[in-house]
């Protein structure tokens, strides 16, 4: 009944012990006299007692007391131990079945490392050594990557390390179809993710058609110079932000001008500052009325005005289906931004938009925007949340590999650690 209830293949209860802190279950492994290599004569050499971490029983934390046979050969004098890494292995304080338990649960529902760590009356180091030691396995495993058709940079800021708290950023590679996380790799500039792109083979990177990213010059060089062949796209999200900056900058710009400080509540381009970021088509007659009057009382030169239509124009570029249409209206939208009687902050819009007009109207032929990307993102700030900020980078990209990687979670039972 004892050995039912520990669960463990081939293994004799010898007793348990009721300690103040845990449960102590003592076992050992009948095995038969082992032959040495050298074909000697092997005697039994005491016994060790090692102590695991286990998983806990019936609510309360347990330790796995594995009392090993030692064998020595009379002829060569070499010693070891009864060995079975399916029970444990000397290299994890956790029992093998324990390590899986804590990778599942830290891994793939997201758990504090320190809160599996209280559950199993143990450290902290304990489950996250134990993480590590599976989680790459896991993570590495060469089947994890398929193959990828369109692909997505972005940045996270993951810790704010030494005493001027410097930003530490990280970079995800992101299979956009999937939404699944590929790498996370350190920084945000070009090198690590073009030496992760160079370590894939060349048949590999050749099948990906499209490349998402968010309007940034050091992805902008990885894919130029790594994925010659793949189209890039713009993230919608990401140009109406851009248009969204451009038309706050000018509000701030002319409030100043106008009224010699920054806006207060009864300022008319204060009133207003909310509903100049709401769509046109969503205001009702009422409100674009209102808009219109506060914008005539606020904006004598009428520069917020401009900056409010040219963010109109650029919105509309995603309602058109057709991408030689497309192509046509950010053409037009180019040249008509960069008119002398154009604020400067919509001249300025205008040519960032110049030099990103291909990868914002390559969105129109391929769909695929950087959405996926920012979602891997989000469940990445979550593991960061939960663990109050992560330190390390190695425990950062074993942990969000787990958990948004998409690793093949049925092979758990097969890895030891
Ligand atoms: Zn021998």
């Amino acid at each position: 009944m004892c050995a039912l209830l520990v669960g463990l293949p081939d293994v004799n209860v010898i007793g348990v012990g009721d300690w103040p802190r845990w449960l102590r279950v003592v076992v050992e492994t009948p095995t038969g006299r082992p032959d040495c290599s050298c074909g000697g004569v092997v005697h039994r050499h005491g016994i060790r007692e090692v102590e695991f971490v286990d998983l806990p029983v019936f609510g309360r934390s347990t330790r796995l007391v594995w009392r090993k046979q030692r064998w020595r050969c009379t002829t060569c004098g070499r010693c070891w131990c009864d060995d079975n890494a399916e029970i444990a292995t000397t290299r994890c304080a956790l029992t093998t079945r324990a390590a899986r338990w804590s990778t599942l649960h830290v891994g793939r529902n997201g758990r504090a490392v320190s809160d599996v760590a209280r559950e199993l009356g143990c450290g902290w180091h304990t489950v996250m050594d134990a993480v590590v030691a599976i989680g790459e396995q896991l993570i590495d495993h060469p089947d994890r990557i398929g193959d990828v058709n369109a692909l997505g940079l972005d940045e996270t800021l993951f810790a704010r390390l030494g005493r001027f708290r410097t930003q530490s950023w990280s970079t995800q590679i992101v299979d956009v179809r999937r939404g699944q996380l590929l790498d996370v790799v350190p920084g945000r500039t070009a090198v690590e993710p073009c030496r992760w792109l160079a370590a894939r083979p060349q048949a590999w990177r050749d099948r990906i058609e499209w490349a998402t990213l968010d309007l940034s010059n050091s992805y902008r060089s990885v894919f130029d110079t790594m994925l010659p062949l793949a189209v890039q796209v713009a993230d919608p999200f990401h140009v109406h932000r851009l248009a969204g900056t451009a038309l706050d900058e000018c509000r701030r710009r002319v409030q100043n001008e106008t009224m010699g400080h920054r806006g207060r509540k009864d300022d008319p381009l204060d009133r207003i500052r909310r509903r100049l970021s709401i769509a046109a088509e969503r205001l009702t007659g009422d409100q674009h009325d209102r808009l219109i009057g506060l914008l005539r009382a606020g904006d004598p030169r009428q520069e917020v005005w401009f900056a409010w239509n040219a963010k109109e124009v650029v919105r509309q570029t995603y309602a058109h289906t057709d991408p030689d249409l497309a192509d046509e209206w950010v053409a037009e939208i180019v040249r008509d931004f960069a008119d002398e009687s154009m604020p400067i902050e919509v001249r300025r819009l205008g040519r960032t938009i110049a030099k990103w007009a291909s990868q914002i109207t390559a969105w129109h032929r391929s769909h695929v925007s950087n959405g996926p990307t920012e979602a891997v993102n989000n469940l990445a700030k979550r593991i960061k949340r939960v663990a109050f900020g992560l330190v390390n980078f190695r425990h950062h990209r074993v942990r969000c590999l787990l958990y948004a990687g998409k690793p093949d979670w049925t092979l758990l039972p097969t890895i030891q650690p």
